[in-house]
């Protein structure tokens, strides 16, 4: 018997970051401290540290795939989070296994490009993020930089999350901390035209692994029967701790404490 009870399942589909500031590790720390289970799908391996990425190899998407089905197969799946895809060939093979779930609430993280502003992702993925995986979507999550990308010929930042509710995502949660602006605005877009703020303090560092842990705590909070506004509002603050709580774990970008809340052995 399968214990659905105590810990829904997030299945997690990323690229690995072995410095463990973003990817699957970022997801795997957000998922399990929104007392979530993470099942881990890994996409693309990189060589990358605190700095930047230095080399990126997308799998095989049957070897994606096969990963992400025995997963759904076995275990009770309550929601799934999308990062670094890679390859047009893995998102566009994602995109035919997530339109055989569509109970399944999904967040898709559109991840073009590393902090150090390394491509992570082939250019073209952003044309099957539109056109295949978007219409999917429970909630997508770009920042400032990744919505101009997949809707380069839209007019201002409104104009694009707007063509993502059109193309059928749910949700947009426009993240703000690349705007110039002393504080940091995201905002959720909704399907039904609401808009909905959320303001926070402009912290003194760019962080490694931020946009990683936002998407999967929200997953996680989704996983659990929350709804996306609260939700939305809940990953946020929890991100927020995460880095006022930074660790400067590496020479570059501090990346989120996202066990900011674990005890020290005494
Ligand atoms: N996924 C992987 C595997 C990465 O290496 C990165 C960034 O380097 C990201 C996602 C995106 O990270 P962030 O959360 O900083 O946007």
């Amino acid at each position: 018997m399968r214990d659905t009870t105590t810990l829904p399942t997030v299945l997690a589909i990323s690229g690995n970051d072995p410095s463990g500031g973003a990817g699957i590790a970022a997801d795997i720390g957000a998922i399990i401290s929104m007392g979530a289970h993470a099942a881990p799908v890994i996409t693309t391996l990189t060589v990358q540290d605190t700095h930047n990425a230095w080399r990126v190899e997308p799998l095989d998407p049957d070897l994606v795939i096969e990963q992400a089905e025995a997963v759904l197969a076995d275990l009770d799946v309550r929601a799934i989070k999308l990062g670094l895809l890679g390859s047009v060939a893995i998102a566009q093979a994602v995109a035919g296994l997530l339109a055989q779930y569509p109970d399944i609430p999904v967040v898709l993280d559109p991840v073009l490009i590393a902090g150090g502003g390394a491509q992570l992702a082939e250019t073209d993925i952003t044309t099957v993020m539109l056109d295949e995986l978007i219409p999917l979507a429970t909630v997508v999550t770009p920042n400032s930089d990744e919505a101009r990308a997949l809707a380069p010929t839209t007019k201002g930042l409104d104009g694009c999350a707007r063509l993502m509710l059109e193309r059928g995502a749910k949700w947009v949660l426009l993240k703000g901390a690349h705007e110039q602006t002393a504080t940091v605005m995201n905002r959720l877009f909704g399907a039904d035209g609401t808009v909905t703020r959320h303001e926070w303090e402009r912290l003194p560092h760019d962080f490694h692994g931020s946009g990683c842990t936002l998407a999967s705590a929200l997953a996680g909070l989704l996983a659990h029967g929350i709804k996306v506004p609260d939700a939305s509002e809940r990953a946020q603050q929890y991100v927020q701790s995460t880095l006022t709580h930074a660790l400067h774990i590496g020479r570059g970008q501090p990346i989120p404490n996202r066990l900011f809340w674990a005890k020290r052995p005494q």
